[in-house]
């Protein structure tokens, strides 16, 4: 069967610490004034003494119907077999299609290789290398988890069968794989 790696970012379990954020730049090489990964804090919420805050990741949802992919004019911007949506770097000629296709914000133009970037579920680094994502591996709170959610047994398929979760703007058809697992406290 064919892998279908996904991401569940659990907001209840995240503190917003942005060790992930610093792995993933120190892991892959992401220069200052970019980033591949962020967990946006908001709030508070609440009265004293019981604020709380929320957060919320921003990455490459690794769309299954992606519209990166489907801007691309030189095929730089790609689905591999794994499913996740990457990038050919020397066939990206920067012409920027795909940051603004993109609906959810999280590609740019990485100054220093010239060519589109994002997250790659640590493709070329620790997928490589057999390990697991950067982001995941440093959360001290478990609140990342990742993995083939085609295969039954792993982590991610339990957690996806047992708990709620929603994944962004699924309106527009992209089918995201990233998942979230909705904070318990309302907003207000
Ligand atoms: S490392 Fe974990 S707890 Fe810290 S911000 Fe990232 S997801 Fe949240
Ligand atoms: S979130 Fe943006 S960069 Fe990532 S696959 Fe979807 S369209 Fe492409
Ligand atoms: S999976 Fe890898 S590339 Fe994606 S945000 Fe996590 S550390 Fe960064």
């Amino acid at each position: 069967m064919t892998k279908r790696y996904v991401m569940v970012h659990d907001e209840n379990k995240c503190i917003g610490c942005q060790a992930c954020n610093v792995a993933c730049r120190s892991e892959n090489g992401v220069p200052e004034g970019v980033t591949r990964l962020q967990v946006r804090v908001e709030g508070p919420f609440g009265e004293m003494p019981h604020l709380h805050f929320k957060y919320h990741r921003v990455s490459c949802q690794q769309c299954e119907d992606a519209p990166c992919v489907k801007v691309c004019p030189t095929g730089a911007a790609y689905v591999g077999e794994d499913g996740i949506v990457s990038i050919h770097g020397d066939k990206c000629v920067g012409c920027m299609y795909c940051v603004a296709a993109c609906p959810y914000k999280v590609r740019f133009m990485n100054p220093e290789t010239k060519v589109a970037d994002k997250c790659n579920f640590c493709k070329d680094t620790r997928l490589a290398r057999g390990e697991e994502p950067a982001c995941v591996t440093v959360c001290p709170t478990d609140a990342l988890v990742f993995g083939d959610a085609n295969d039954p047994q792993s982590d991610v398929a339990k957690l996806l069968n047992t708990k709620i979760t929603y994944q962004d703007k699924t309106h527009l058809g992209t089918k995201p794989r990233v998942y979230r697992v909705p904070t318990k406290r309302g907003g207000i």
